[in-house]
């Protein structure tokens, strides 16, 4: 059969275009993602030969061997794992099967690659990293358990195409065959190889092989030295996790973690022990320093690598560890579960949940750890995952105070870039102030313009900023050690508990005219305890949706009920005693009718909203000003 000549999806050609014209310093990591390709070919294989021994072929050993040769100017990786079926090859090799990539390709572009060169290797960059030192490369594959049938050649030389043809393959696995680029042709070195493999691949657990050339005394006569060749072994193939953590230096739990994370940065923190006693495991856990980019999208996988007893079982193991702590990469090694443990399994084992809980624990230990003895080291980590760690405040109850003892806030009494905690929060509260007080926003400039915390700053009540969108549907019920969360849009507030009668009385009728006139865009109007300097504003009634929240589940495509929201107007403001004067004269006229339409579109304005008819409002306002200019 003849090659079959293809095109590389759109976003490879990109990814391509990238990893060939940008000048990229570390271009041996090309090296590190294809052994790490061959070591999880590896691990899926023997995986799999847990439960049919077919796979096996009746090999003993894994290994990933590397060969050079210099004449062709090749450099062969060959590993005797999974392999791959043609189809496998052509989705594998010719698309990015991981989505969120476009997102990630625009991020690439955005921040200028060339500045920011350890962003490559993120996501499925992987094989394709190979691309920056060689100019033709090709793939012989065969899948495991299919002894006799065909294996394939991929084949790709930097055109934007690449060709697929049955060949001949007697052993499982995969070849990669790079042809290097002239200058690139140092990986043909021995020395540079070996290396370059101890830098980057010294804990993969399978042997990373290649034949060096030896001299050996000879047998037939005695005395002289005869050159051979064997292979050598040029990792020491020992699982990092298992290792003395007192021998284990910071470099090498960066590698691994590289390994691991795909994140070039290094990590923020290690976690590293061994559970004794219920349960038996060793847990390498990493706290990254950057958030990385997909890690608000639902494919983002959740969960660390699990063995059992060094044989890797699953990639990202979802039920080790929360949602909320998913930022939280690295690897559990349990000697407990069985060694064909499935996902359905997983799901509902007594083990898993005692690890769960165990390294649940002890990611809080440490945060809690390092909020009082590393604040600044902190405050870095909160910057990053704070959004995700506060989801545990609705998901996880039985940890809900450990949690909201770790959180962080902005708030009316912090500087710009400080942060209170409900802790402190409720040791400044003030004589009478029963509640916990705060204001969802986008940013600190725009809640601190909000007419809705001129009562709060005039009784020195302070408000939290709330400025994730999903912090009103965290903090809605929500009680710090007895004491009510209570958002400053909402419902009606009285810090005075003063009566309100007279003020009722007197602008009664008033209200009554601006709630009739406003009847289809308002839920009520009423006189509001909010207000000091502003005229009026909007809320939000006590249960309902703010109006942040509902435009981030519109967002989200979920569907919102139109919640209607009600007027507050500032008795002690001068505006309402002249329209008052006005309604006790002429009663509700046109007039007056405009004006109730003017109060709701500013109102609206202030909320960062449109008026309800642009036109019709700056036609009012022109009105007005022309009035006020006249004489
Ligand atoms: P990633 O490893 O992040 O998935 P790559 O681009 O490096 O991304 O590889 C893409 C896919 O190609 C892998 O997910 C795997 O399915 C397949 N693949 C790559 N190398 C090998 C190999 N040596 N053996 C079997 N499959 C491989």
């Amino acid at each position: 059969m003849t090659a079959q000549k293809m095109e590389f999806k759109t976003e490879v050609k990109q990814l391509l275009d990238l990893m060939i014209h940008s000048l990229y310093s570390h271009k041996e990591v090309f090296l590190r993602e294809l052994i790490s390709n061959a070591s999880d070919a590896i691990d899926k294989a023997r995986y799999e030969a847990l439960t049919s021994s077919d796979m096996l072929e009746g090999e003993k050993e894994w290994k990933i061997k590397i060969t050079s040769d210099k004449d062709a100017g090749t450099l062969t990786i060959s590993d005797n794992g999974i392999g791959m079926t043609r189809d496998e090859v052509v989705e594998a090799l010719g698309t990015i099967a991981h989505s969120g990539t476009r997102e990630f390709l625009r991020f690439l572009q955005e921040k200028n690659i060339k500045d920011n060169p350890e962003l490559i290797g993120q996501f499925g960059v992987g094989f394709y990293a190979s691309f920056m030192v060689a100019d033709r490369i090709i793939v012989l594959t065969r899948k495991a358990g299919m002894v006799g049938s065909k294996g394939v050649k991929w084949e790709s030389e930097v055109d934007g195409t690449f060709t697929v043809e049955e060949v001949d393959k007697a052993g499982k696995g995969t070849d990669v065959v790079l042809h290097l680029k002239d200058d690139d042709k140092m990986y043909l070195d021995e020395w540079e190889i070996k290396s370059v493999v101890k830098k980057y691949s010294d804990f993969i657990e399978h042997p990373v092989v290649m034949e060096v050339e030896k001299e050996q005394d000879s047998a037939l006569e005695k005395g002289k030295k005869i050159k051979v060749r064997e292979e050598e072994i040029l990792n020491s193939c020992k699982a990092l996790w298992l290792r003395d953590k007192a021998e284990i230096t910071s470099d090498e739990y960066n590698e691994f973690y590289h390994h691991i994370s795909h994140d070039f940065g290094e990590p923020l923190k290690v976690i590293h022990y061994r559970a004794e006693g219920t349960s038996e495991f060793v847990a390498l856990l990493f706290i990254p320093s950057q958030a990385p980019f997909n890690i608000l999208y639902q494919d983002y996988k959740i969960g660390p690598v699990l063995y059992v007893k060094r044989v890797q079982i699953m990639e990202h193991c979802e039920n080790l560890i929360p949602p909320y702590l998913r930022f939280i990469k690295g690897v559990v090694d349990s000697s407990d579960l069985p060694l064909n443990v499935s996902r359905e399994i997983l799901q509902n084992n007594s083990q898993v949940e005692i690890i769960k809980k165990n390294v649940t624990k002890k990611v809080l230990d440490l945060l809690g750890e390092m909020k009082k003895n590393e604040y600044d080291g902190y405050v870095k980590f909160y910057k990053e995952f704070g959004r995700i760690l506060k989801e545990g405040i609705h998901t996880d109850f039985s940890r809900r105070e450990t949690i909201s003892d770790l959180l962080l806030f902005p708030s009316t009494k912090t500087d710009a870039d400080s942060y209170t905690t409900f802790e402190m929060y409720v040791m400044n509260m003030k004589e009478g102030q029963d509640d916990i007080y705060y204001i969802s926003g986008v940013s600190r400039e725009e809640v601190m313009k909000s007419p809705h915390l001129e009562a709060f700053r005039d009784k020195e009540y302070e408000v939290l900023f709330m400025l994730d969108e999903i912090d009103d549907l965290i903090f809605g019920g929500f009680e710090y050690k007895g004491k009510k969360l209570k958002s400053v849009l909402r419902g009606d507030i009285h810090l005075d508990k003063t009566s309100r009668d007279e003020e009722e009385k007197k602008f009664g009728k008033l209200v009554d005219f601006i709630k009739d006139h406003l009847k289809d865009d308002v839920k009520d109007v009423r006189l509001s305890g909010r207000l000091k300097d502003s005229a009026c504003c909007l809320v939000s009634d006590e249960g309902d949706l703010d109006p942040k929240m509902e435009k981030f589940l519109k967002s989200m495509g979920q569907e919102v009920p139109a919640g209607k929201r009600i007027l507050e107007i500032n008795p002690d403001h001068s505006l309402f005693e002249a329209m008052n004067r006005l309604f006790e004269k002429e009663g509700g006229s046109a007039l007056l009718g405009e004006y109730a339409g003017l109060l709701y579109d500013q109102a609206l304005v202030m909320d960062g909203a449109r008026p309800k008819d642009p036109v019709a409002f700056s036609r009012s306002m022109s009105k007005l000003m022309a009035s006020a200019l006249k004489d």
